[in-house]
């Protein structure tokens, strides 16, 4: 019998494939079917060297795509054959720096039940070690310094690893085999307790964790160094410990989010569907926002008058050690100051926290990059994310159709997220913030780099809103002056084609696109927000309706305090007089001098901008229903959330929709809707009536301003975006009234409808334009 001929095949493996366990998985593999070769990282991804008989190769790839470790996205696999060597083994070889670096890190992945045994294990060498890892969990993103991964290209390159953790990661039969930030008692990093000073509270053989945990049971705010930055933590069942983090942190009524240890405390607080079971026990162990119990104890200013709490597991064994050492879920908030960035390093930490914060519960492993919680919201079986950050960021987003040339999106100004974008792959970062200060900034300038580093991304094309004043917009004209070209892309056309690129949808393909949001830069330089466009990603978007222009009394001081939206309606209606004649509580809770006021703004226009924003049309309303945020918002939409939340669930009553035609654009006639608002008010229907036949009125205007632009354009599917679609009550309605009328309907599912969602759009339609600009020029 003669021996099968040996061949020898290169195999390259792209996607996440380091730092997840992929090289041990192709060792065992490859020995399985007894073949001989070698495996390493480079910098595209896996490089894999196998030699056997041609029917044992075949079963070989068929198992790397098959039965890839559960972390791996594998995105493709590429082969061809080499001149055998009469091979005998097979190895795993160290890594290599390739020319080019192509290789996905991937996200930072919460602790594996492995781990978790293992630190409540009192016989084990890690029991209660905070760091503990392994190749299927643990800091990645976070950590990571630069490509390809590796510990030395790692924050944990300070830390040498001691022979027995040394053992782990040579063995490729261990769990721990190459797990990059492998660490234990003995060598790997430590926590401490310290006071406010930075004074360390106590030495070995205290454990700073289990006094953490005393000083959080005894009212005490403590900030805990997690991740991807600082928590602040409290007890969520001391009503007096919650207001004092309120209101140290400024921090009125935006909800706090609550980590617990386990499903079972998560249903002591909340009820939970299968469907957020599943996402709270997801690798990214994200908030996810869950229906409350009633009388839990949970205090009332965790989440004022929401009846939802943002619940998340914990996700580190640090978490887990103080969770289960309190006994309780805590709060665990954003550590930072009011809007500044959460705080990531230990000088910064200090800086910001230090009047916030009783104690702090430190450690040595550096994070390299600043990673906020992502935030996740379901109904039904279907998940909407809120803000897609830890967990999900840096993994890529692959897209229906390939980029031309890389390009850089930089997003909007609210809950900023960049974009970098090459080949099929669009990278979107981490959750930036708010970009109104110059922390925030120096935190967008370098994520960018940082991003273009880990991705061997150089932008060829940049992408950017329309609003001059934007402070991403700058930074775009900051490098345009260097040569670079650039595109403005309209705020509510970037929200569409996020949408449509979130649902990988054809760019030849034409929609109808519906984006509702609070505030975007219009073409005509009003202030947009309630638009309706035809068109597609190849073709660019035309506006085809849009609710009716109203005036913005004082600008964005009209965002802040909607109650203004309201009076700026009703003197327009009833004019000043009368308005101040008006039996109602808006009217009253705004005062004499102040409906003069508005009655000056709106008669000279003075600051006082048109604007079609669906989401101030929510705010006139919620006004008039007289909702607590009405007066003055202290977080983004307040006063549109808390309009939702007093809904009397869905109902089929509506005021009418009137449509009127303006040349090829209609216009949505939304002073009938207030005006009925306020028969209602006069009938004395309460507010709760009132909100329901609100929310059924704007489904009911989505539906029918499509129904038109079908007739005339013929263009069947609808993308839904923009920060107004975040209301469930909107969302749920609007979808079903549409596919009731036949319309196919898009909504987002992997990038979030508000503005954290605009950089992939942007640079999706940039480099749109950009080709047609090509394809003019020649
Ligand atoms: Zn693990
Ligand atoms: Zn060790």
């Amino acid at each position: 019998m003669r021996a099968p001929i040996q061949e020898r095949w290169e195999v390259s493996v792209r996607g996440i494939v380091q730092g997840v366990g992929f090289r041990p998985f192709v060792y065992a593999l490859a020995r399985r079917h007894g073949l001989a070769g070698l495996v390493r990282n480079d910098a595209e991804g896996v490089h894999v060297e196998v030699e056997g008989d041609a029917e044992r190769l075949d079963l070989f790839l068929r198992g790397i795509e098959e039965e890839a470790p559960p972390l791996a996205v594998v995105e493709a696999v590429s082969w061809r054959p080499l001149a055998a060597l009469g091979e005998r083994v097979f190895r795993i070889e160290e890594s290599r720096e390739g020319s080019q670096r192509r290789a996905l890190i991937s996200p930072d992945v919460a602790t594996c039940e492995d781990c978790l045994r293992e630190v409540f294990d009192p016989v084990d060498r890690r029991h209660r070690y905070p760091f503990t890892n392994c190749t299927n969990c643990g800091p990645r993103f976070t950590i990571t310094r630069a490509v390809p991964y590796d510990r030395a290209t790692t924050t944990m390159s300070s830390f040498e690893m001691c022979p027995d953790c040394q053992r782990e990661y040579d063995d490729p039969a261990d769990r721990r085999f190459h797990a990059q930030p492998n660490a234990c008692p003995v060598c790997g990093p430590s926590v401490r307790l310290l006071d406010r000073f930075g004074h360390t509270l106590q030495a070995k053989p205290d454990d700073p964790i289990l006094r953490a945990a005393r000083m959080l049971r005894g009212r005490a705010v403590v900030a805990v160094k997690g991740l991807g930055g600082y928590h602040l933590a409290c007890d969520p069942f001391d009503e007096k410990a919650v207001r004092t983090l309120r209101g140290r942190k400024v921090r009125q009524d935006k909800p706090f989010a609550i980590m617990a240890r386990d499903l079972a405390q998560v249903r002591g607080i909340c009820h939970i569907t299968n469907a957020e079971e599943a996402l709270l026990t997801s690798p990214a162990h994200p908030i996810v926002l869950l229906e409350r119990r009633e009388n839990t104890g949970v205090a009332e200013a965790v989440a004022p008058r929401q009846n939802t709490l943002g619940v998340m597991l914990a996700y580190t064994p640090l978490h887990h050690l103080l969770l289960r050492d309190a006994g309780i879920p805590l709060v665990m908030t954003s550590g930072n100051n009011s809007d500044e960035p959460i705080a990531y390093r230990d000088e910064e930490a200090f800086a910001q926290l230090w009047e916030i914060a009783d104690y702090y519960l430190v450690h040595d492993r550096e994070i390299h990059m600043r990673c906020d919680d992502t935030v996740i919201r379901t109904s039904g079986s279907r998940s909407y994310p809120v803000r897609r950050s830890r967990g999900f960021a840096p993994a890529p987003l692959r897209l229906a159709a390939d980029f031309t040339r890389h390009t850089l999106a930089c997003g909007g100004e609210l809950k900023n997220t960049f974009c970098l974008a090459k080949d099929r792959h669009a990278f979107m970062s981490h959750h930036i913030g708010d970009m109104e200060n110059y922390e925030t900034l120096r935190s967008f300038r370098e994520g960018i780099e940082h991003y273009c580093r880990l991705f061997d991304v150089s932008p060829e094309l940049v992408a950017y809103d329309l609003h001059p004043e934007y402070l991403s917009t700058k930074y775009a004209g900051e490098l345009e002056e260097t040569g670079l070209p650039a595109v403005g892309i309209q705020h509510h056309q970037a929200h569409i084609a996020s949408c449509l690129a979130d649902n990988e949808h054809p760019a030849e393909e034409r929609v109808i696109g519906v984006a509702f949001d609070g505030t975007g830069y219009g073409t005509d330089g009003a202030v947009w927000g309630g638009e309706f466009f035809e068109g597609s990603l190849e073709r660019g978007f035309t506006r085809r309706a849009h609710l009716e222009y109203t005036l913005l009394p004082g600008g964005s001081a009209a965002i802040r305090q909607p109650w203004r939206m309201a009076i700026a309606q009703l003197v327009r209606l009833y004019g000043e007089e009368e308005t101040l004649k008006l039996p109602l509580n808006a009217v009253r809770a705004a005062g004499e001098r102040n409906v003069r006021l508005v009655a000056r703004l709106v008669e000279h226009e003075f600051n006082t901008p048109p604007t079609s924003s669906a989401g101030r049309l929510f705010d006139s309303v919620a006004a008039l229903a007289g909702v607590p945020g009405s007066s003055r918002t202290t977080y983004e939409g307040q006063a549109a959330v808390e309009l939702e939340l007093i809904a009397a669930g869905p109902t089929n009553r509506a005021y009418p929709v009137r449509l009127r035609s303006e040349g090829a654009t209609w216009i949505v006639e939304t002073h009938e809707i207030i005006a009925a608002v306020l028969e209602d008010l006069r009938s004395v229907r309460p507010a709760p009536e009132i909100s329901a036949t609100f929310h059924r009125t704007m489904a009911e205007t989505v539906v029918a301003t499509c129904e038109k632009i079908r007739e005339s354009d013929t263009v069947n599917t609808v993308a839904l975006s923009g920060g107004t679609f975040q209301n469930m009550l909107l969302l749920d309605q609007t979808t079903k009234l549409l596919e009731e009328k036949q319309f196919m309907v898009l909504a987002h599912q992997r990038v979030p409808t508000n503005d954290g969602g605009l950089s992939l759009g942007q640079a999706i339609l940039a480099d749109r334009v950009q080709r047609r600009r090509q394809q003019e020029e020649t």
